[in-house]
């Protein structure tokens, strides 16, 4: 049994998570801002915990309680993130910079309120959510593909060097899977292009989008829930779980093709 904190949880992947981690028997405590949401999750055990990524002083309050209550924390889950889609000439800086407060400054930021007790218990996992999407770029995804491959070499980094305190570090990095995720991108994509340039090929690619998003080719979070689990339970979890719709194939095709052909898959593929 051990005792975790998971981001993200009021919603999709984190939500399914959170649900399946508590019914293995682990003490999971499932934070986001929408604590409505997270409320229902308490019929799962799960301990809901009001958290802003964006905010030092609510992960500090976080962490801090969790110490208190259990008097120890073993799994971290940076799972909170959302898609700021739009063209650069269009996304303003601010925008931006808020995409990489969420998707890599606040896991940042957990990881070294974390990291300490973790070192003295000589042991920890450590979960980080990327994306298909920190191996591969989608089009008129530049921010959100620049967060995810931040979130690739940090973890990377990270691994190497809490290993020698028994810290483990794994990598979750999902395709296509069936959440609001894909929503909430679109509309980012297609309120940041109104009235400019890029107007007209953003509103298609918003619209395929929210097409994909609402149909069943994209995966269950259940499957990622899995991946998960087993990063959280194996004696050996994986540095990475490549997983979900699309992710295999599009990361192996990016390897082999050269990049203007695969530029001009990513460009008209939805
Ligand atoms: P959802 O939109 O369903 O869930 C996103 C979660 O992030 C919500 O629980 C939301 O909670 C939380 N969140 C967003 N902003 C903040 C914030 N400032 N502070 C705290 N929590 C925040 O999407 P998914 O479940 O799909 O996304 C989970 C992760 O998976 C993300 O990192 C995403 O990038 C990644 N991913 C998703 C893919 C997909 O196709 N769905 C593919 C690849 C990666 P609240 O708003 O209540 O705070």
């Amino acid at each position: 049994m051990s005792v975790i904190l998971i981001t993200g949880a009021s919603s999709g992947i984190g939500y399914q998570t959170a649900e399946v981690l508590a019914k293995e028997g682990h003490v999971v405590y499932g934070a986001a801002r929408r604590l409505d949401k997270l409320n229902t999750l308490k019929q799962y055990g799960v301990k809901p915990i009001s958290l802003d990524v964006t905010n030092d002083e609510s992960m500090e309050k976080a962490v801090s309680e969790i110490i208190k209550q259990e008097g120890r924390i073993d799994v971290l889950i940076n799972n909170a993130g959302y898609g700021s889609y739009g063209a650069v000439e269009d996304v303003d800086l601010e925008e931006a910079k808020r995409q990489f407060d969420v998707n890599l400054f606040g896991m940042a930021r957990l990881t070294q309120l974390v990291l300490p007790y973790m070192r003295a218990q000589q042991s920890g996992r450590i979960i980080n959510t990327s994306s298909m999407g920190g191996r591969i770029v989608s089009y008129m995804g530049a921010w959100y593909h620049a967060t995810k491959y931040a979130v690739e070499a940090f973890s990377d980094a990270l691994r190497m060097e809490t290993a020698d305190f028994g810290i483990k570090v794994s990598l979750i990095e999902p395709g296509g899977i069936k959440t609001n995720w894909g929503f909430i991108a679109a509309d980012h994509l297609e309120e940041s292009a109104k009235g400019g340039a890029y107007e007209q090929q953003a509103d298609k690619a918003a619209n395929g989008m929210r097409k994909q998003y609402s149909s069943n080719m994209m995966s269950d979070p259940k499957i990622i829930s899995k991946a998960m689990s087993k990063a959280v339970n194996s004696r050996h979890p994986r540095p990475r779980y490549l997983i979900g719709m699309g992710a295999k194939p599009l990361v192996f095709a990016k390897t082999i093709l050269p990049t203007r052909a695969f530029d001009f898959i990513m460009k008209h593929a939805s």
